[in-house]
């Protein structure tokens, strides 16, 4: 078996000249506050065993890791009805972008991009009434956190400053693709973009998605081994933005990344992986993230491919 605590000190090692390399999100006021040269590292296979690096314990905000959560949960909800109202491209273009939504009618390419973080978004809320709660309920359940929260601070700045996002919502009611008020998705996906997980609690919480919809701890499948299948094919084809293809050539595993720095990513049938640090890649992609995903992928030979 490989020593998989060695490789992981290894790669945290060879990252350090990266470090510095990239710019702290800062578009959202308060994601700037962040120490910028951290990394972390988190792995956990499929037996239960973990392996970490570097500053595991310490949260960051999920930010995009959260539309991986409430890809799952819409997916128990309405399974394959989720497809009518978004579709499954990858879309070329930035994360926030407006343009292709207006010549493709209001259907956001994807559920990983933030117009299809979205109507998710709407579709939670139409079958539980809820979006906020439940989404912070599943995320404790499938981390086993229960005191996994909200970071009110930066839902708070990016409601002040997400002008974009309030633009996309409206533009995605103006097409009747939401079916609440805009105002009320954008509250509840803020908040999830809010949260604060550490790689430890966020490879645990991807467990599931590396070994077919099943989170060992828990009594039921999150998943169908289908389910899983399409998660994991949205991941590797609209995970990291627009850069997606340089990514599966680097690194070659599903993965989601966040702005906050995070990349979960998994190989299925045996881990899930999460890596942390928060200078970003013009992409939106952790710069050293990527680097110690492809490192790591380069070093133990394992990949999807
Ligand atoms: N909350 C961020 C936004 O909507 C999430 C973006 C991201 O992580 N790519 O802009």
């Amino acid at each position: 078996m490989l020593d998989y605590q060695n490789i992981l000190e290894e790669v945290a090692h060879e990252i350090k000249p990266y470090l510095g390399e990239g710019r702290v999100a800062s578009y959202i006021p308060e994601l700037a506050n962040v120490e910028p040269n951290v990394f972390a590292m988190s792995l956990i296979d499929v037996n239960g065993n973990s392996f970490h690096v570097g500053d595991y314990q310490k949260r960051f905000s999920i930010q995009s890791i959260s539309k991986l959560f409430t890809l799952t949960m819409a997916i128990q909800l309405i399974d394959e009805n989720l497809w009518n109202r978004i579709g499954k491209e990858p879309s070329g273009t930035s994360f926030n972008s407006l343009v292709q939504l207006e010549y493709e009618n209001g259907i956001p390419r994807n559920p990983f991009i933030n117009a299809g973080a979205l109507v998710v978004t709407d579709v939670i809320l139409s079958q539980l009434q809820d979006a906020h709660q439940s989404v912070l309920e599943f995320i404790r359940t499938l981390a086993q956190k229960d005191d996994i929260n909200f970071d009110f601070s930066v839902a708070k700045s990016e409601a002040q400053t997400g002008f974009r996002n309030h633009a996309m919502a409206n533009f995605l009611k103006s097409f009747k693709n939401l079916e609440h008020e805009p105002t009320r998705v954008l509250n509840a996906y803020f908040h999830h973009c809010s949260i604060a997980m550490n790689t430890q609690e966020l490879a645990k919480a991807g467990l599931f998605l590396a070994n077919k919809g099943v989170q060992p701890s828990l009594p039921v499948p999150v998943l169908n081994t289908r389910q899983t299948k399409r998660i994991n094919a949205l991941m590797l084809t609209c995970g990291t933005y627009d850069s997606v293809g340089d990514f599966a050539y680097r690194v070659g595993l599903p993965a989601k990344s966040g702005v906050g720095g995070g990349i979960l990513a998994t190989l299925p049938g045996k881990f899930s992986i999460c890596v942390w640090s928060p200078r970003l890649n013009e992409k939106g992609n952790s710069f050293a993230g990527t680097k110690a995903l492809e490192l790591f992928t380069t070093k133990t030979k394992l990949s999807i491919f």
